[in-house]
């Protein structure tokens, strides 16, 4: 790599149609990369990163190879250092990050950081090209590494393999990415709620649930509704009954999807908001009023709460003939393809 040469890496954020809270049992999920991107633009530097972002008061200024991630200052950095850290590479790079996703936002700006980065350091250390899947998997550990969150893999697969005009079928536990075509005249809008607030905690208390519910009735993904009642703890019982019937509705959801049968795709979606909200309980009563508004407008097909919950955004399927001005800041978004080089 010539060392004045300017790299630019982007990755798209992500919504999710239907499908929270299943990825890290290995379930189903349906989302799709969006037009939204996280881009670092960077020159190649040796021995160190040197990172701005316009979203932060304090710049990343780390000597490679990483040590240790979880110590970077400041915090942000960490998805930086983190992907560095599992890269093990003693080139880095100086420029900075800018995006158009909200940070804490729910649309996963921290795998989108993630993903720039991974591609600018195997682009100025010559690293030959990772597949998606690989790159969603290292960010992935990177997550881990950065934040202690145990978080599944749909963030970051999303981000990395989006197809545009399509949201994707995952399957967490194949790791098998199927596109499935989103109609012309279907829009998909995205309504920002709030910050996330005890998000980290939180979550990393419904992936212990989900495990502990496993212990009673195996895999949650292989498991049917009616075998959740054998858990006699209520709680781990509403949890397991969240994840069984939600991946149910995925691939529902995804028949409904490749049918064009939006009335159906849309119920299953508010049917997905009811189970987050009432089973898994990670919805607050800010996003629970925006979807019953946006559930209640005409044109729209459904509506849920999107991401791991506790705030972040709420998604909305409609139809073209829809009226969102009454919807405070819903704005369209459109699937696109996955993070890449733009240079
Ligand atoms: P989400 O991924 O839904 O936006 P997260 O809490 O997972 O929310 O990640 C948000 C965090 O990622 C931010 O608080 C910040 O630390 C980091 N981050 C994401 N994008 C950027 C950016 N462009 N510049 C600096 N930090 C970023
Ligand atoms: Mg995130």
């Amino acid at each position: 790599m010539n060392m004045s040469a300017e790299v630019v890496a982007r990755s798209p954020g992500r919504v999710n149609l239907i499908g929270d809270h299943t990825d890290y049992t290995g379930g189903m999920v349906l989302p799709m990369a969006i037009d939204r991107y996280t881009t670092i633009a960077a020159q190649p530097l040796d021995a160190a990163i040197q990172l701005t972002s316009a979203d932060q008061p304090i710049e990343l200024h780390c000597a490679l190879p990483v040590v240790d991630p979880t110590s970077t200052m400041p915090a942000w950095g960490r998805y930086v250092t983190g992907v560095a850290a599992l890269l093990n590479v003693e080139r880095g790079f100086s420029g900075s990050v800018s995006t158009t996703l909200p940070l804490g936002g729910g649309l996963s700006s921290s795998a989108a950081l993630e993903l720039s980065t991974a591609l600018m350091l195997c682009a100025v250390n010559d690293l030959p090209a990772l597949t998606s899947l690989e790159l969603a998997q290292l960010c992935r550990i990177a997550e881990h590494l950065a934040t202690g969150v145990p978080c599944g893999i749909m963030d970051q697969l999303t981000c990395a393999s989006g197809v545009a005009g399509s949201a994707l079928l995952i399957d967490c536990h194949s790791l098998q990415v199927s596109p499935i075509e989103i109609p012309n005249d279907v829009n998909i809008y995205v309504q920002f709620i709030a910050h996330r607030q005890l998000a980290s905690s939180a979550y990393s208390d419904r992936v212990t649930q989900c495990a502990q519910a496993e212990q009673h009735i195996g895999p949650l993904r292989l498991a049917e509704v009616g075998s959740v009642r054998n858990i006699a703890d209520e709680v781990l019982q509403r949890r397991a009954l969240h994840v069984v019937s939600e991946n149910e509705r995925v691939r529902r959801a995804t028949v409904a999807l490749a049918l064009q049968d939006m009335t159906t795709f849309g119920q299953l979606m508010n049917e997905s908001h009811q189970s987050l909200r009432d089973n898994f309980e990670v919805s607050t009563n800010q996003m629970d009023e925006a979807v019953r508004n946006a559930q209640q407008t005409a044109g729209v097909f459904g509506a849920r709460m999107t991401g791991g919950g506790f705030g972040g955004c709420i998604v909305i399927v409609a139809d073209s003939t829809a009226n969102m001005n009454n919807l405070d800041g819903a704005t369209l978004v459109k699937p696109v393809g996955g993070a890449k080089l733009v240079n």
